[in-house]
């Protein structure tokens, strides 16, 4: 039995290479004909099973300009797709929304003197397409990358952050925060702890204040959610549509 595959939702995408950073944590990278996109947004990517089209969100973290695209992504033991994700190679077919989607991205964020962005696992992935991009660095004096993780073997993509350092030395700051390990270099703690305890702001030098800060955060519900929370007992509000504030948000799951 074959799918019925909508040509005007799903273009055939090719799959370019399957990069294996730790246990778990893949790079999907794809050669497709999508339509145009906006850093920060996210395309689908889909695969036959039996008769259905399996399909879940996932943030590009190249820049709109580039490809091919790029995918990072966790399996998810038990979860339908990302275990047949991860048994990709080169070659082999993987269907990609025409469309992006989403409003995770800078012209839905207000003006700031800094940009603050908070990641968990592959949620790093959107901030990466957003700072490939010229708008943030135009836009912020400084801007402030958290990623965080439990092991160290989990920061994927520090060669990109090591080049953004290069081209822009005076305005990136970014932090690894490592829970589950005690890694030079890093800090030891959650994100939120590191939020809740001024680790980021003194480390950085920057007072995360609602006046010239806005917050991006994205991944994990839970951080997601007690960040939303810390960052409001500091004055700041959830950026929405009808009220625009300085959090603006993307949950995974
Ligand atoms: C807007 C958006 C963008 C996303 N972008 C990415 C991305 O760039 N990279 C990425 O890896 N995932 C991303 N996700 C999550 C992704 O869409 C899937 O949910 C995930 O890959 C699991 O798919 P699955 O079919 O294997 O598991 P499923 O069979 O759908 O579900 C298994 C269960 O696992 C849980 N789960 C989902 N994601 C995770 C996770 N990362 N860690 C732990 N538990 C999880 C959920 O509770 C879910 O119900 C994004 C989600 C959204 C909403």
């Amino acid at each position: 039995m074959t799918v019925e595959i909508d040509s005007r939702k799903w273009c055939q995408g090719q799959v370019v290479e399957l990069y294996r950073w730790a246990e778990r944590l893949y790079s999907l990278r794809v050669e497709a004909e999508i339509e145009p996109f906006e850093a920060g947004q996210f395309g689908r990517l889909a695969l036959p099973v039996g008769e259905e089209l399996i399909s879940r969100p996932y943030s590009f973290v190249n820049a709109p300009d580039e490809r091919p695209l790029d995918f990072y992504f966790i399996v998810v033991p038990g979860g339908k797709l990302t275990p047949r994700l991860a048994n990709l190679g080169p070659g082999d077919v993987v269907w990609v929304s025409r469309r992006g989607a989403g409003i995770f991205t800078l012209s839905h964020v207000p003006s700031g003197r800094y940009l603050w962005m908070l990641a968990t696992g592959t949620a790093l992935g959107p901030f990466l397409s957003i700072l490939k991009t010229e708008t943030p660095w135009q836009r912020f004096e400084k801007i402030v990358l958290v990623h965080g993780v439990r092991t160290a073997a989990e920061l994927a993509y520090r060669e990109v952050i090591q080049g953004f350092h290069r081209q822009h030395p005076r305005q990136l700051i970014d932090f690894a925060c490592v829970t589950r390990e005690d890694t030079p270099d890093t800090i030891h703690a959650r994100i939120t702890t590191a939020i809740e305890d001024s680790t980021l702001e003194s480390k950085a030098g920057i007072v995360l204040r609602p006046e010239d800060c806005q917050v991006m955060i994205c991944g994990n519900p839970a951080m997601v959610k007690d960040a939303i929370a810390l960052l409001k007992a500091r004055g700041f509000q959830e950026n929405l549509r009808k009220q625009p504030g300085q959090i603006t948000t993307e949950r995974y799951w």
